[in-house]
């Protein structure tokens, strides 16, 4: 059987670590007898140049057609202008790819690996022995969609919505329940239920759904307490389930616990199956943006879009094997002392983006 991977390498670094991972994803492919097939497309600013739109018809027809996307990031000051801004690359192509795909799920692990507990911006007694939490986010409801959203006419006020459903909430409770099954069995549920009416629902709903799930311990949480649980005891978390634009916040902040942007994968899933019927569809994309700054020096760290891909192997492929040999071979080049600039620790030699794929291949085989 072959799997079909639509790529969208994107802008800034987009190209350099999706081009990176594709190998990595050959590289495994080859070593597990997986067929894949991988097809390009134009995503972001990129699209926007070449078509007039940062998500032109053709992507996400063959986004339909796969089995999982890898995508790059999108973005960056030369497209920050365009007009309308329904046209910007992040407005324009990634909201509407994560509501026309279905992705309502974004799966975010913030893992700190022991060996780079350094890097992370908490002491040391804070995050012994790494850190391992999961956030769940919802994807497509909640203010970043909710309508209407907009300026009024004199433009001196402006609106957005927060809407969540009922049917929302169920179906994004149960991922982040399934998730605490396969790790520590503990979720904690965030949401401002002292002021917003639409998280009381979220209480009451995440509360109902967890009477499915007797063996995973549920707690809830306020955002603002949460945010500061997170620098002030960052273990006494599992997984982390939240709506989307609490999840946004929060899950940046988690990332930074683990030192680098740069480290962190994530899986966007939806109830749609994929192609094959077997397995479920997912987008998969590194956490961190095009990052203009640094693009084109061949500096860019591409252990997030890698490990990324491990994450479709397991959630999109269902080959668990093949994600976990691209994962040890990610901590066997840590603990091998390979850094990138953005996890060096000060005057720690730094690889580039290409040493840094060949010393991950290099340990897959
Ligand atoms: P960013 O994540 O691109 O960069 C933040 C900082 O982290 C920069 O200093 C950058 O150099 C560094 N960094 C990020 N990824 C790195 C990597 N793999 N290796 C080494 N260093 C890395 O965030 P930003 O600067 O706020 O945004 C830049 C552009 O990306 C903007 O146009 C923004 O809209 C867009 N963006 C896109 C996505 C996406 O495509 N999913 C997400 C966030 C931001």
């Amino acid at each position: 059987m072959s799997f079909h991977i639509a790529v969208l390498a994107g802008d800034g670094i987009g190209p350099e670590i999706v081009h990176a991972t594709v190998e990595v994803m050959r590289a495994t492919a080859g070593r597990f007898g997986i067929d894949l097939r991988f097809q390009e497309a134009l995503i972001g600013g990129a699209a926007y140049d070449a078509t007039g739109h940062p998500l032109p018809a053709e992507t996400l027809a063959l986004c339909r057609q796969s089995d999982a996307v890898l995508l790059g990031a999108v973005g960056g000051p030369k497209w920050d202008q365009v007009q309308p801004p329904s046209l910007r690359p992040e407005a324009g192509a990634l909201l509407p790819l994560r509501k026309e795909l279905g992705l309502f799920a974004n799966l975010r692990p913030a893992r700190l690996f022991p060996t780079l507990s350094s890097a992370s911006s908490l002491r040391l007694d804070l995050i012994e022995g790494g850190l391992d939490i999961l956030v769940v986010r919802e994807l497509t409801g909640g203010i970043y969609f909710g309508q209407p959203k907009g300026r009024s006419p004199d433009g001196q006020s402006a609106v957005d919505t927060c809407v969540y459903t009922r049917a929302e909430i169920e179906r994004i409770a149960r991922v982040g329940f399934e998730a605490a099954r396969q790790r520590n069995r503990r979720l904690c549920s965030v949401d401002k239920a002292n002021v917003l009416e639409t998280s009381r629902l979220w209480r009451e709903v995440v509360t109902e759904v967890a009477q499915s799930y007797p063996d995973v311990e549920l707690s809830h949480m306020l955002v603002d307490n949460c945010a500061m649980q997170l620098v002030r005891n960052p273990r006494q978390f599992d997984v982390i389930l939240t709506e989307n634009m609490f999840g946004d916040i929060l899950s940046d902040e988690a990332a930074m616990l683990t030192g680098s942007l740069g480290m962190l994968p994530s899986a966007s899933l939806g109830t749609a199956r994929s192609t094959n019927e077997r397995t479920t569809f997912g987008l998969y994309e590194p956490v961190h943006g095009s990052a203009p700054d640094i693009a084109g020096q061949g500096i860019a760290n591409p252990i997030a879009t890698i490990l990324s891909a491990a994450l479709l192997f397991r959630y999109s492929l269902g080959q668990a094997q093949a994600a976990e040999a691209i994962e040890t071979a990610v901590a066997r080049v840590l603990e091998a002392g390979y850094r990138t600039a953005d996890i060096a620790a000060p005057g720690e030699p730094a690889i580039g983006t290409q040493d840094m794929t060949r010393a991950v291949l290099e340990r897959l085989l």
